[in-house]
């Protein structure tokens, strides 16, 4: 039986299967194994581990994975790549199971049956409401190590008072730890996409503010970066302005962008 080491190059193996990148499922694959290997190191230890990967592909990362270890759900959209995943899955020992299906609406404590970790070099067009998704909703991922643009990644991990600071960072980081581990430029991909790409790895903290706090926070943060020259005596005029301020302890006289994830939290939860 063929072994994982064993395996063609993938560059070879979409030949043989006669495979083309298709837009319209944001396909840029990674045909390098020393960049999913690297991947796989940054999202590990996974020896052991249970993993949801989203977008197979032709499963250059997906290989990474099984060789770190990992007992791998991987959950592809477009059909015309399951033969080709089949001869990975028979090389992986019974540690690697298909899914066809969009990833969005798989439920992910079924597939894993516990605790896993998401690791996936994501379709751009769905990247951040699945990223959404995983942070709010009801299967907590381990630790999440996923591709995004490079634009939306500096978003996620941002700092109070930088450029990028803004409504994804905040609700991000009150959930998690999140931190860009890898940058990538368009040109490792095949076909390249028009920007540069970088992998964030998101650690939840061990709390995760009740439902209601989350839902809170949304508005704030919609409505404090939907006007973000504004002071936030203004832009959350609607949501109760200076007093809502006053009360969660912050100056109404400040802009969103120079306030840090736990003042958010602050309204949220004054709100
Ligand atoms: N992981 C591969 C790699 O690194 O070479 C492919 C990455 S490519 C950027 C994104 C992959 O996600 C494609 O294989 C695409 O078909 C798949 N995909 C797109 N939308 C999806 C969805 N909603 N659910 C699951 N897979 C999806």
């Amino acid at each position: 039986m063929t072994q994982l080491l064993d395996l063609p190059p993938l560059r070879d193996s979409l030949t043989e299967h006669g495979l083309l990148a298709d837009k319209s499922f944001g396909q840029h694959f990674l045909l390098d194994l020393n960049i999913t290997r690297k991947i796989a190191r940054l999202a590990g230890p996974l020896d052991g581990q249970t993993v949801i990967e989203v977008g197979p592909g032709p499963g250059g990362l997906t290989r990474a994975l099984l060789e770190a270890g990992a007992k791998v759900i991987a959950v592809e959209k477009d059909p015309r790549f399951l033969p080709l995943l089949e001869e990975l899955a028979q090389a992986a020992d019974g540690r690697l199971t298909l899914v066809q299906g969009d990833a969005l609406k798989v439920d992910e404590a079924a597939l894993a049956g516990g605790p896993g970790h998401v690791v996936a070099n994501l379709p751009y067009n769905v990247g951040t409401p699945l990223l959404i998704k995983w942070l709010t909703g009801p299967w907590r991922p381990i630790s999440m190590s996923l591709m995004f643009q490079k634009e939306v990644a500096d978003r996620i991990a941002a700092p109070v008072n930088d450029d990028a600071y803004g409504r994804l960072g905040v609700i991000c980081q009150a959930l998690c730890s999140a931190k860009v581990v890898m940058d990538l430029p368009a040109r490792a991909f095949t076909p390249p996409p028009k920007v540069a790409s970088a992998v964030v790895r998101l650690d939840p903290l061990p709390e995760r503010p009740p439902e209601a706090e989350i839902a809170a926070l949304e508005k704030i943060t919609a409505a404090a970066f939907g006007q973000r020259r504004k002071m936030l005596r203004s832009s959350l005029k609607l949501l109760g302005g200076e007093a809502l301020c006053l009360k969660a302890g912050i100056d109404p006289n400040v802009r969103a962008e120079t306030v840090p994830v736990e003042g958010f939290l602050r309204l949220a939860r004054a709100l």
